[in-house]
């Protein structure tokens, strides 16, 4: 049953959606949590972000479960942050076992409507911020010798969509990252592979900007508006997949026995990958 017990695990944007989702779980399963979230909105980011009080109910949920959880707002983009949330885990647990670069952003925009604010955000969160969490994490896995990372990619990741360059573009740079870094930390006891989520029922989905970008032929969109178009995306007949769809492939890659499985990509996305070759 405890399958993660005394584990610790990292995991970005962790204040709500699927990032939440993961930390309950792995708490469940005995590990203790470090979660960082941005809890800002961005200027250019057309849908609410997470808020402090997204983030204190993860920390209750996880308390819940009797385990601990350390939670600080940083913003994944910011390397020094990053490494002092790495640092602030280190000094608390003792150790980093398992990090899931999991923070992101969703940004649709056709590509001459793309402003660089927009561009440099995307990239910063989806591309540089799995960067700065990998590059924050590594040194103190290296030293102990041990590491699961994951990190979030999308069905993006592997295809493409009309208004979705900027995030593709970052979605698709993190499977190249990943796999480097499982290249290059394999002989270190540290396995790095990849999800890649559908479309997930979170607020990254469930927005007014996203179902009005959807359905511009209708006033004040619903879910059930939007429904029939999200379904296309996805090969099965369901439009949206729950979190916690998303977080059983999480634990599968962050489990200890899953030592020679790296630089995978596992699509969590009602067989959508099944449309493509990469
Ligand atoms: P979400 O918006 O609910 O959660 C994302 C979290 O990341 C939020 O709490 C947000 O505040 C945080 N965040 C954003 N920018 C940040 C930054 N720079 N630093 C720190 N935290 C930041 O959405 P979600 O669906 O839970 O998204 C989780 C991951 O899954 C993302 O990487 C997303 O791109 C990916 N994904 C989502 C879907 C989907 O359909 N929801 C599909 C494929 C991939």
């Amino acid at each position: 049953m405890n399958a993660f017990a005394d584990r610790i695990a990292l995991i970005t944007g962790g204040a709500r959606g699927q990032g939440r989702a993961h930390a309950v779980a792995l708490a469940e399963l005995g590990a203790d949590i470090v979660i960082c979230d941005r809890c800002a909105d961005s200027p250019v980011v057309a849908y609410p972000l997470a808020t402090p009080a997204d983030m204190a109910e993860t920390v209750r949920l996880v308390e819940e479960r009797g385990r601990r959880c350390i939670a600080l707002q940083a913003d994944t983009g910011d390397r020094a942050a990053m490494d002092a949330v790495v640092t602030r885990g280190v000094a608390e647990f003792g150790r980093i076992d398992i990090a899931i670069a999991n923070a992101g952003v969703s940004a649709a925009a056709s590509l001459p409507r793309i402003s660089s604010e927009l561009w440099d955000e995307v990239v910063s969160t989806n591309l540089t911020g799995v960067f700065n969490t990998i590059a924050a994490v590594v040194p103190a896995m290296t030293a102990a010798g041990y590491g699961r990372i994951i990190t979030v990619s999308s069905m993006m990741g592997r295809s493409a969509a009309p208004g979705m360059a900027a995030y593709s573009a970052t979605k698709w740079g993190v499977i190249g990252l990943t796999k480097a870094a499982a290249l290059e930390l394999a002989p270190h006891g540290i396995t790095a592979n990849v999800v890649a989520p559908g479309n997930i029922s979170t607020p990254m989905v469930h927005n007014e900007a996203l179902y009005a970008r959807m359905r511009p032929d209708l006033d004040n969109p619903g879910r059930d508006d939007v429904e029939p178009i999200f379904a296309t995306l996805h090969a099965q007949p369901v439009a949206f997949l729950e979190p916690e769809e998303v977080t059983r492939a999480v634990l599968f890659l962050a489990d200890e026995k899953s030592a020679h499985i790296t630089g995978t990509v596992m699509p969590v996305d009602a067989g959508a990958a099944a449309r493509v070759t990469a």
